[in-house]
């Protein structure tokens, strides 16, 4: 099943989902899912930093009693790699104690189990949109700007229609550019882990892209990847 995710300014939004709970991670993940996130779910704490390894979150649900690792200190070796990626805990823990070391470690919000699924993605919404907040990120590339926020691209000031898999497979490149993206990486930042990617699709987005962009933007790393060509910078 392929999961569309569109995030509150129609980017592609993937979020790691760190719980324990089979029944509440289902559920969260079905209502995320719906909201048109990309969730990937781990279950221990130890896994935490395995999975940001492989890149593309936008953010981080993090439950605090977890087995391999307590939540905390997977928060806090997160922080220690990447001070960033917004961390929202969700805990059945609601001693201020809790929240004030969890928010001291690096968390961004503390949610107190139960909540309502609409409350969580209202404060997901709102840690997420408080991120990109500072001006619009334009980015440029040869004759190309593309306006991260608004997901628009122009071309010589013509705008250019590209879909949301492309654009997050352009937005991708150019925010890696100098350095060669591999297919996983990139097939990575389009899809969640459980979703069937068919195993040609990163190859049409990046066709797709070449004839709408120009051929030569888009350099092909032959049995590795993907890169911007020129590297303008
Ligand atoms: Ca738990």
């Amino acid at each position: 099943m392929l999961v569309y995710s569109t995030g509150f300014n129609g980017e592609m939004m993937r979020l790691l989902l760190v719980e324990d709970d089979a029944l509440l991670a289902d559920g969260l993940q079905r209502a995320l899912r719906a909201e048109g996130y990309t969730v990937d779910l781990v279950d221990r704490g130890d896994l935490v930093l395995p999975a940001l390894a492989a890149g593309g979150f936008e953010l981080v649900l993090l439950d605090l009693g977890l087995p391999g690792m307590d939540g905390m200190a997977a928060l806090r070796a997160l922080r220690q790699q990447d001070k960033q990626i917004p961390v929202i805990i969700i805990s059945a823990r609601d001693a201020l104690d809790d929240r004030i070391t969890g928010l001291d470690s690096g968390a961004d919000d503390y949610l107190v189990k139960p909540f309502s699924a609409v409350e969580l993605i209202a404060r997901i919404r709102a840690r997420l949109r408080r991120r990109e907040a500072p001006g619009s990120e334009i980015l440029t590339v040869g004759d190309l700007a593309i306006d991260a926020a608004r997901f628009s691209v122009t071309r010589g000031g013509e705008p250019v229609n590209l879909s949301r898999r492309e654009m997050s497979v352009l937005l991708q490149l150019v925010r890696h550019r100098g350095r060669v993206l591999t297919r996983d990486q990139l097939e990575q930042g389009l899809y969640g882990w459980n979703e069937d990617v068919e195993s040609n699709a990163l190859e049409v987005h990046i066709h797709h892209l070449r004839k709408k962009l120009g051929s030569g933007l888009i350099r092909t790393v032959r049995g590795v990847g993907y890169s911007l060509s020129g590297d303008q910078e």
